[in-house]
């Protein structure tokens, strides 16, 4: 259940939809720490109407369509992933573009999952949140709004992106990075895709996915139901991990697919059992892959012997992806009626700007 709230009357094509789905910006202190909170539209009425004339006058009209149970987005699963494309693809053809308002947490790996889920997205899909509630004095999701608001209706922007502390990323590109600092979001291997500079937010058009591909909507909105119980696992490999461990996890029936973080350029060492785990879940059909624990760079499978084996045991490379990148995208293609061999090639392929 949730609630669409209408504020004014301005036409269609320059109305933006937000979308509250939880998060810090909208939560309130409760004996326990804080905790989500509904009342969204008047906090970002609230906040909004706090701005100077001409800074409100440059903003869209809106709606807001508030989840009935908001979520503290650690608590976030494929299913919410999969509920928010659904939702911004019923709404596609009213708003101009789609402000997500999200819990910093996992805001990374929900963008990166919108990315595969909308392909050819010809309008803006922004996400943002906050490290401060909305009703905090100071607080950064004032800030965080308006340039959602702002960039959601940059018709050429046709992608999911973040706008976070003035910048504008590339979804399918970013981590969170930070705790607490206001600027908690980076895309490590790509530039900043816009920016606010004083009053104006400037996008970048040649490092848009627009200008890089063409392309009508393609949505992939597939049932991640069967994938959202744990079956695609995350190993961040540690020294003296040992064969036994990694069985454990990928020996297990119900696992499908697994994303591997190794070290540096994509090396595990030359431990033949571990190898042969590997080898042996790949020869059963599991997706695998592989991204580095480095926070930026790219891995080259056998670039070292150490990692050639990785390689040889069919292994995919995760290049210079995200691990919220890579892993989602193990989901989406593991949910979807294709063969094993189509989603090899689709992993290595750059489907949404993701490598
Ligand atoms: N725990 C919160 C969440 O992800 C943190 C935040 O929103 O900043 O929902």
């Amino acid at each position: 259940m949730s609630t669409l709230s209408l504020t004014a009357n301005a036409p269609d094509l320059e109305r933006v939809l937000i979308i509250y789905t939880g998060g810090t910006i909208g939560m309130q202190a409760s004996s326990t720490g804080l905790a989500s909170s509904g009342g969204i539209d008047e906090k970002v009425e609230k906040a909004l109407a706090t701005l100077p004339i001409k800074e409100r006058q440059q903003l869209p009209a809106y709606d807001v369509l508030s989840y009935s149970t908001p979520i503290d987005s650690s608590a976030a699963t494929p299913m919410n992933w999969q509920q928010l494309a659904a939702d911004i693809h019923n709404n596609l053809n009213r708003y101009a573009g789609f402000v997500v308002l999200h819990g910093t947490d996992t805001l990374s790996w929900t963008a990166s999952s919108l990315a595969y889920q909308l392909q050819g997205l010809d309008r803006p899909v922004i996400l943002t949140g906050a490290m401060q509630p909305l009703d905090v004095a100071n607080s950064d999701g004032q800030g965080n709004i308006v340039g959602s608001l702002r960039f959601a209706l940059q018709a050429d922007l046709q992608e999911v992106a973040i706008f976070f502390a003035g910048r504008l990323l590339r979804g399918v590109r970013s981590t969170k990075r930070h705790t607490e600092a206001d600027d908690a979001f980076i895309t490590p291997n790509y530039p900043l895709l816009g920016s606010r500079v004083g009053d104006d937010f400037v996008y970048y058009t040649t490092r848009g996915l627009a200008y890089q591909q063409q392309g009508a909507p393609r949505f992939e909105l597939p049932d991640y139901a069967p994938l959202a119980n744990g079956d695609v696992v995350r190993i961040t490999c540690w020294p003296g991990m040992a064969a036994w461990q990694l069985e454990s996890w990928l020996g297990d029936a119900r696992v499908k697919g697994a994303l591997l973080q190794l070290w540096g350029s994509g090396n595990l060492g030359e431990n033949p059992a571990i190898l042969e785990v590997l080898a042996s879940a790949s020869g059963q059909g599991k997706l695998l892959a592989a991204t580095s624990q480095c926070p930026a760079g790219s891995i080259h499978l056998g670039a070292y012997a150490a990692g050639h084996g990785v390689f040889e045991a069919g292994v995919l490379s995760g290049a210079d992806m995200t691990a919220e990148a890579a892993y989602t995208k193990l989901v989406h293609l593991l949910g979807q009626p294709i063969s094993n061999e189509q989603r090899r090639t689709l992993f290595v392929t750059s489907l949404v700007g993701e490598r």
